[in-house]
């Protein structure tokens, strides 16, 4: 697996520069450990100890041993002469520095200032030079090295946008790392807590009558909030939904420790026998409590709706961002939301189930499609139709069946018939 060293520029005395948004070496290591949870599965990330500072150590001869490290990325602020730190409506953007001549360190740095730049924030420029003693040590031993200057801090336009995106780029970053070495975002034999639902409400509601035929009209009415409530969070509600038949069996309480009108359908808070669990006062907040606890087992992000779920501190944040790690016995660090043995499979066969209903509605949308010619080796491929959906790869030069399009944030997006996601049209040629 490849391995980076991830270092939080100054401090150990030295708060690198200052505005009235803070010291750089404080935001430094903010973002600096919010990279290093983000980046969890197929690269191993490595944090240079945070109350010391590397430029002061190497000085004395006290180096990390680069060479251990197939990437070094150390994370910094920017400053600069006319500060602007109450904002004057323009960004002055992200870059950073790498060592003149160095063509992988150039990569590094391009993956990971496109990233941020995607998210709706300005380039500054990646500089190139030979004057920084932990650059050119890397340099000298043939490792990539990046020095990212994420936002100026003496710059309120950029300080406002970063505080409100920390977490989204954090994620940009961890991602361009792994653009980068040229791993995948995420396992593809695991399925991701994060991201949109596949299943739609038709669907699930046609389960749930087929496997309960009892089933309350009430529990009917609120399978649409696991979809919206997960929306909101960005965590797959279909997912959640599963979770709840297993918790319920199927909704019919039967064996449970909670009844209906508790309106916890996920087992909250009953973490041994005879307990009766948490309760909350309508359907929907129930869900939302559930997706909350589903989201801080996925990621490291913030929530968008104030916190309702009684249990959110309790979890290690970003543990389980996958179903199958959501069982402790099948979660590589010994946590998550179950003891029993194979919990995430056992939700996830209650999903294979769903996925193969055919709805009436869905089988009657007429789909009307069409041939693109793709020409152009970085058109990326979006999970969704819009600039705010991660992209999973660039799509091969060729040709492309399109079955639906969507205009957002500029671009008329078309959906890959393969599946793989959406392109923006705007630099594919019709055929
Ligand atoms: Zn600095």
């Amino acid at each position: 697996m490849k391995k980076i060293l991830i270092i939080a520029g100054h401090g150990e005395g030295d708060p690198g520069a200052v505005s009235k948004w803070g010291q750089e070496a404080d935001l430094a290591r903010e973002l600096t450990n919010l990279i290093y949870h983000s980046i969890g599965a197929n690269v191993n990330a490595e944090l240079y100890d945070t109350s010391k500072d590397c430029y002061q150590q190497s000085k004395r001869g006290n180096r990390p041993r680069y060479e251990k490290y197939d990437a070094v990325l150390e994370i910094h602020f920017n400053a600069k002469v006319n500060k602007d730190e109450w904002g004057d409506g323009r960004f002055t953007g992200t870059g950073g520095y790498i060592h003149t001549g160095a063509a992988q360190s150039e990569q590094l740095g391009e993956k990971i200032v496109q990233n941020i730049e995607a998210l709706g924030f300005k380039r500054w420029q990646i500089v190139k030079g030979d004057n920084l003693l932990n650059m050119n040590n890397c340099y000298s031993l043939g490792v990539p090295y990046f020095l990212l200057e994420t936002a100026f801090i003496d710059d309120g336009d950029d300080m406002t946008w970063y505080n409100a995106h920390k977490s989204a780029i954090s994620k940009a970053v961890a991602d361009g790392v792994k653009d980068f070495f040229g791993v995948s975002k995420s396992d593809p034999n695991l399925t991701a807590l994060e991201g949109q639902a596949i299943l739609s409400a038709a669907q699930m509601s046609a389960y749930l009558k087929a496997v309960n035929s009892n089933a309350s009209a009430s529990v009917l009415k609120m399978i649409p909030y696991y979809l919206s409530e997960g929306e909101t969070e960005g965590i797959r509600g279909d997912l959640a939904f599963c979770q709840s038949c297993l918790e319920t069996g199927n909704f019919t309480f039967e064996g449970s420790a909670v009844t209906l009108d508790q309106n916890n359908f996920c087992g909250m808070g009953v973490t041994s026998n005879g307990m009766k669990g948490n309760s909350f006062s309508t359907p929907q907040l129930g869900i939302r409590a559930q997706i909350q606890h589903l989201k801080a087992y996925a990621n490291t992000q913030d929530l968008v709706n104030t916190c309702i779920d009684p249990r959110f501190k309790y979890v290690q944040r970003g543990c389980a961002p996958y179903v199958e790690w959501l069982g402790i016995q099948e979660n590589p660090s010994g946590r998550g939301w179950a003891s029993g043995a194979e919990y995430g499979e056992k939700i996830l066969d209650i999903y294979k189930k769903i996925l193969l209903i055919k709805t009436a509605t869905e089988e009657t949308q007429p789909i009307k499609t069409f041939l693109v010619r793709v020409s152009i080796p970085d058109l990326r491929i979006r999970t969704g139709a819009g600039l705010k959906y991660p992209y999973v790869g660039y799509c091969p030069i060729g040709v492309y069946t399109i079955v639906d399009t969507v205009t957002a944030d500029g671009y008329t997006w078309g959906e890959l018939k393969s599946g793989a996601g959406w392109i923006a049209l705007e630099y594919a040629e019709k055929i």
